[in-house]
C-alpha cells in the first residue's frame, strides 16, 4: 500500500504544480523539484504498472495512433450567428428584450483556435473530440492529454462535458515557424493553423512538444449522477471513492464559467458580466483596440444571454443558439501592389479572377494572393494591374481586394477586360441565368474536371492524403483519370509512371485511395458535390438515412423534413439521384468497392416506432436536447399533435398542444416520466 500512497502523493503534487503553472500561470515549485518528482513517479510506475492511473501526469507524454476514429457528439456543437456592427448587436438585444425583458449578457473573447469537446466521468478525463461538423468529430484524446492546461482529474468528481478552444500562443507560433524555417520544414500560415496541425498528429509525442493551451467556455453537466462505470481493469477505484457527490447546477452562464474554474479548468480572464447591450458594445470597443496586446489571436467577442432558463426558452435555430451571437472585429486592412490577375476554373465551371500581390503581412500571415470575386467586381473597383490596392482579411475567408489607391498612374494603366474564352479549354464563357459569374460549360474542360477531382480528395470530402493537385493534374494529363471514379481504377504501376514518384509514395497514394472506399457516408455525400449540399448538410443526410440506398430512395417529403435541409435543397437532392449520370456513377463506384461506412451510432433503438411531441419548458434539458435524445434512441419527434402521436411530453406552461393531446386521447408524459423512460 505504501507504494500506491507514494504514487498518489506524487501524482497529486505534480498535477497541482501543472495546474499552478499552466492554468493559473503562477508556478509553485522549481523545475528541478518538478523533474525530480516526475522521475520518481515514472520509476515507481515502471516497476508497478498496475498502479498507472489514467490521470497520472506520466500519461501526458504521448503515443502513436493509426488514425483518428470518428465519434458522434452526445450534444451537438452548434455554430454561432455573427454580427458585424454595433447596430446589429443592439438590434439582436432589443428583440430579446421585447420578448423576455432586460437581460444580463456575458461577453467573452472569441479565441481563434479549434473547438474541442472534453468529457469527464467522475472527474476523470476520458475523451476529447474535435468539433468536426458539430454532429460527429474525431477522437483525439491522446493528443489532448499532452496539453497541460487540460486537467486529467478535476477537483470534484463530476460527470461533465466541457467545450473550449485549443490555441497556440503567438510567441510560440513564431518560435515554431523560426525552427521550421531553419530545418527546411513547412511554415504555418497563422497560430490557428499551427494549433490545428499540431493537434492532428498521429504521433502525439509531436503534439506534446508543441506549446498548446486551452480556454474553456461551455459546461454541460450530466446531472444524473450515481450511475458510474468503474473501470475494473486498473485500480481506479481509489480515485472514485466519493462517487455519491451531487453537482451543483449553475443557474447562469457566468456562474457556469466560474464553476469550470472551480473544477480546475483554464478560463479566459477577460470574461465580463454586462447589464445590457450598451455595456456589451463598450466591451467590444475596448477589446477591438486591446486585442493586439494579447498573446493569442482573437477575432471577436461572443455575447450570450446570462440567464440559463431564458436560454432554454429561446432555444436554437437549425444551426445556432438564438441566445448568443458573435461580434466580429473589423478586419485589418493593408495596402500592397497588384502584380497580376490570374484566372482559374472551379469545380462548377465558374471562372474566377485571383489577385496576385506583392507579398505583405496581414492579420498574422503573409498574403500573396487575394480574391477578386468575379469580373463585375473588378469593373466596379476599377482595378488595373500595377495598382496599389487595399486588401483585408475576413476571419475565415481568404483575403480580398477591397479598393484601390487612386494615384495618378492609375489612369495611365490599361483597364482590365474579362476573358471571353476559358483559360483552360478555350470554350466560350457565358454567365448562368441570374448570376454575374462567367462559366465554362464544357463538361470535359481539363481544369474543371481536375478541380472536381481535387475536391473529391480534399480534407473536406474524402480526405485522401498524399494525392494532391499536382498529382491529379499529372494523372489527368497522362490520361489515367477522367473523373473521380477513375481514381479507384488506378494501379500502383500507374502512379510509378508519374514524375518523381518512387515505389513508397506510389504505394502510399494507392493505399490512401483504397482506404477512402470505406470512409463515412457523409464524406462521400460531400464529395459528390450536390448543389447546396456542403459538409454540414451531408452530415445531416448521413445521420438521417444511414445508407446511400436509403437516401437514394428518400422522397422529397422525407428530405424536406430534416431540420436544416428545407424544400429547395430537398428538390435538388432528389433530382440529383435521378440524373442518369449520377445513377451510373454510383453504380460504378459500388462495383469498384466503394462502400461508405454508416454514421457512428452510439445510440439504441428503444424508442423505435414512437413519435413524440414536445411542448412547454423542460427543466432538465432544452427541447432540442430532448428531441436529440429521442432521435438517438430511435424515436421521432413532430411539431404537431395528431392521432399518430405516441406521446406528448408536457413541460411547464404547455399550451394548445396539450389541449389537443387531451382531446385526441394521446398519452401525456410529465418531464419526470420522460426522464425515467430514457434512463437506461
Ligand atoms: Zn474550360
Amino acid at each position: 500500500m505504501e507504494i500506491l500512497e507514494r504514487i498518489n502523493f506524487l501524482k497529486d503534487e505534480i498535477n497541482k504544480a501543472n495546474y499552478k503553472y499552466y492554468v493559473e500561470d503562477n508556478p509553485s515549485i522549481s523545475d528541478f523539484e518538478y523533474d525530480k518528482m516526475f522521475a520518481e513517479l515514472k520509476d515507481l510506475e515502471a516497476k508497478n504498472p498496475l498502479f498507472i492511473a489514467p490521470d497520472s501526469p506520466t500519461q501526458r507524454v504521448g503515443s502513436i495512433s493509426e488514425k483518428f476514429l470518428s465519434y458522434k457528439h452526445k450534444h451537438r456543437l452548434y455554430s454561432l450567428d455573427n454580427t458585424y456592427n454595433y447596430e446589429d448587436l443592439e438590434k439582436w438585444y432589443d428583440k430579446i428584450v421585447e420578448e423576455y425583458g432586460e437581460q444580463e449578457l456575458v461577453c467573452e473573447l472569441k479565441i481563434d483556435g479549434l473547438a474541442i469537446a472534453l468529457t469527464y466521468e467522475n472527474g476523470i478525463f476520458v475523451r476529447g473530440v474535435t468539433r468536426g461538423d458539430g454532429i460527429t468529430g474525431e477522437d483525439i484524446t491522446n493528443n489532448l492529454k499532452t496539453i497541460k492546461a487540460i486537467p486529467l482529474k478535476l477537483f470534484k468528481p463530476v460527470n461533465i462535458e466541457v467545450r473550449g478552444e485549443i490555441y497556440m500562443p503567438k510567441t510560440s507560433f513564431e518560435k515554431l515557424n523560426e525552427e521550421n524555417l531553419k530545418n527546411g520544414e513547412k511554415l504555418f500560415a497563422n497560430p490557428r493553423n499551427a494549433a490545428s496541425g499540431s493537434l492532428r498528429q498521429l504521433d502525439s509525442s509531436i503534439t506534446a512538444k508543441r506549446d498548446l493551451s486551452m480556454f474553456c467556455y461551455t459546461a454541460i453537466l450530466e446531472v444524473e449522477s450515481g450511475k458510474l462505470k468503474v473501470e475494473s481493469n486498473k485500480l481506479n477505484n481509489f480515485q472514485l471513492s466519493t462517487f455519491n457527490f451531487q453537482p451543483d447546477t449553475p443557474k447562469s452562464h457566468f456562474d457556469s464559467i466560474m464553476y469550470l474554474k472551480e473544477l480546475g479548468f483554464k478560463i479566459n480572464p477577460n470574461i465580463r458580466l454586462c447589464k445590457n447591450a450598451k455595456d456589451a458594445v463598450e466591451y467590444c470597443k475596448e477589446w477591438d483596440e486591446k486585442r493586439f496586446e494579447l498573446n493569442y489571436a482573437t477575432d471577436g467577442v461572443v455575447i450570450k444571454v446570462n440567464n440559463t432558463a431564458v436560454q432554454e426558452e429561446m432555444g436554437f435555430t437549425s444551426r445556432a443558439p438564438k441566445w448568443a451571437t458573435a461580434f466580429k472585429f473589423p478586419p485589418e486592412e493593408v495596402t500592397t501592389t497588384l502584380l497580376d490577375i490570374e484566372t482559374g476554373v472551379g469545380k462548377t465551371g465558374v471562372v474566377t479572377p485571383v489577385a496576385i500581390l506583392e507579398p505583405v503581412q496581414l492579420g498574422g500571415s503573409t498574403v500573396a494572393r487575394a480574391s477578386l470575386h468575379n469580373f463585375d467586381e473588378i469593373k466596379r473597383l476599377d482595378v488595373r494591374i500595377g495598382d496599389k490596392v487595399f486588401i483585408k482579411k475576413a476571419a475565415e475567408i481568404i483575403p480580398k481586394v477591397v479598393k484601390i489607391v487612386e494615384d495618378e498612374e492609375h489612369f495611365n494603366r490599361p483597364e482590365y477586360s474579362a476573358p471571353q474564352k476559358c483559360p483552360s479549354c478555350g470554350a466560350d464563357l457565358k454567365p448562368h441565368a441570374g448570376e454575374v459569374n462567367l462559366y465554362c460549360d464544357n463538361p470535359d474542360c481539363p481544369e474543371k474536371v481536375c478541380a472536381r477531382i481535387e475536391y473529391w480528395v480534399s480534407k473536406e470530402a474524402m480526405d485522401i492524403d498524399n494525392v494532391g493537385p499536382s498529382v491529379i493534374e499529372q494523372l489527368y494529363s497522362k490520361g489515367f483519370i477522367k473523373n473521380a471514379v477513375d481514381l479507384y481504377k488506378l494501379t500502383m504501376q500507374d502512379f510509378m509512371q508519374l514524375d518523381l514518384v518512387k515505389e513508397k509514395s506510389a504505394f502510399n497514394m494507392y493505399n490512401a485511395i483504397q482506404e477512402s472506399k470505406t470512409k463515412p457516408l457523409s464524406r462521400l455525400l460531400t464529395a459528390l458535390s450536390i448543389r447546396n449540399v456542403g459538409k454540414e448538410t451531408a452530415g445531416l443526410l448521413a445521420n438521417e438515412f444511414g445508407t446511400l440506398e436509403n437516401l437514394k430512395n428518400a422522397s422529397i417529403e422525407d428530405l424536406a423534413k430534416i431540420e436544416g435541409v428545407g424544400g429547395i435543397i430537398a428538390d435538388e437532392i432528389y433530382n440529383f439521384f435521378r440524373i442518369p449520370e449520377t445513377v451510373s456513377m454510383l453504380e460504378e463506384l459500388e462495383n469498384l468497392g466503394v462502400k461508405p461506412a454508416p454514421p457512428v451510432q452510439n445510440s439504441t433503438d428503444e424508442l423505435k416506432g414512437l413519435t413524440f411531441v414536445l411542448t412547454g419548458t423542460l427543466q432538465n434539458m432544452t427541447r432540442d436536447e430532448a428531441s436529440e435524445k429521442i432521435k438517438q434512441m430511435g424515436g421521432k419527434t413532430s411539431s404537431s399533435v395528431s392521432k399518430n402521436t405516441s406521446y406528448v411530453i408536457a413541460g411547464e406552461n404547455a399550451g394548445s398542444k396539450l389541449d389537443k393531446a387531451q382531446k385526441l386521447g394521446v398519452i401525456i408524459l410529465t418531464e419526470d416520466d420522460f426522464m425515467n423512460m430514457i434512463r437506461r
